[in-house]
């Protein structure tokens, strides 16, 4: 998948081997093995003025500077990313960053990751003439509800959400399934499938793409729990007691089908804490209401 980001601070972005985003982790990885590339783009090289202004005044007064719109298109241009109505757009889009988009989450990164070509547009200042919204791009996106000077961030935000969503950018397939948001299936926490037993291969299955583990690992279950829309269960690794505190003595039973329980009732108990609002569309079992019941949670009628 090829992603080009528009922006005035390109050097944000850093660079391979080893800076900035595109030199770290899953992202990097990605980058050098083929499966996806990035190309930078300065907003100043399409301007035509000594000071290579890319912002101006706004019409009817009022704060700060605006992102002048024909720098934009020439870039996009240089692209071969037409105005809208001519551009063909079939697995591509051209995303404006932007606190007045709609919501970024997981499925709208799962959507990105189908494209073969995504275009990030980082505003500054006051934002972008709204023309380029209306005219050049194909959605507008936010991160979240809060205002950032600048749409870097924001774009590195989705680019990474959507490039370890990439098939092969995380070395085991079930990692971006079975984790916080994921799309696994539902499974009963009384009578859970056979786990498959799987050893927890290269240090390039890890999904956070830390470093090499030179210790052989037991074999676990995988995929022991089923996101399916509530947050990942809490995770624990050595020491096995830290500043008093233990690890759930069920996670060194190697009872697989205890583990598997404890996992989902856990992830079920964080989401009731921090998100319950994914409680609402989660794909929920009969034993998790009834789990979430015992916790006191009442779904809204
Ligand atoms: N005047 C704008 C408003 O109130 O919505 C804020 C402009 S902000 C200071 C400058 C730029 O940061 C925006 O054009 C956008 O590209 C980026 N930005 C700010 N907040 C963002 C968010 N929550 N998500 C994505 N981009 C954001």
């Amino acid at each position: 998948m090829r992603f080009d980001i528009l922006t005035i601070f390109p050097e944000f972005f850093g660079a391979l081997p080893n800076q900035g985003i595109v030199g770290h982790g899953v992202v990097s990885r990605a980058l050098r093995s083929g499966l996806a590339s990035v190309q930078i783009h300065d907003l100043r090289n399409f301007t035509h003025d000594r000071h290579r202004s890319v912002d101006d005044r706004p019409f009817g007064g009022g704060e700060g500077m605006v992102l002048k719109p024909q720098p934009i298109y020439e870039a996009l241009n240089s692209l071969h990313l037409l105005p809208r109505p001519q551009r063909p757009g079939a697995g591509e889009t051209v995303i404006l960053l932007s606190a007045q988009g709609k919501r970024f989450n997981q499925s709208t990164a799962r959507r990105l990751a189908t494209l073969h070509r995504a275009v990030f547009l980082c505003g500054r200042y006051e934002g972008v003439d709204e023309r380029v919204a209306e005219l050049l791009c194909d959605e507008e996106l936010s991160i979240g509800d809060y205002v950032l000077s600048g749409g870097e961030l924001a774009a590195a935000v989705l680019l990474d959400a959507t490039v370890r969503l990439l098939p092969g950018a995380l070395g085991h397939a079930d990692s971006s399934r079975y984790e916080s948001f994921g799309e696994g299936e539902t499974t009963s926490s009384e009578t859970p499938p056979a786990a498959p037993v799987d050893a927890v291969a290269s240090p390039a299955d890890d999904a956070a793409g830390r470093e090499a583990d030179p210790e052989p690992r037991p074999a676990v279950p995988r995929s022991t729990h089923a996101s399916s829309g509530i947050l990942d269960y809490p995770h624990y690794t050595r020491p096995a007691k830290f500043l008093g505190l233990t690890v759930p003595e069920v996670l060194s039973s190697g009872d697989h089908l205890a583990i598997r329980r404890w996992r989902r009732q856990a992830a079920l108990a964080k989401t009731l804490a921090n998100r319950p609002d994914l409680l609402q569309t989660a794909e929920l079992s009969d034993d998790d209401r009834k789990y979430l019941a015992g916790l006191g949670y009442t779904p809204p009628a």
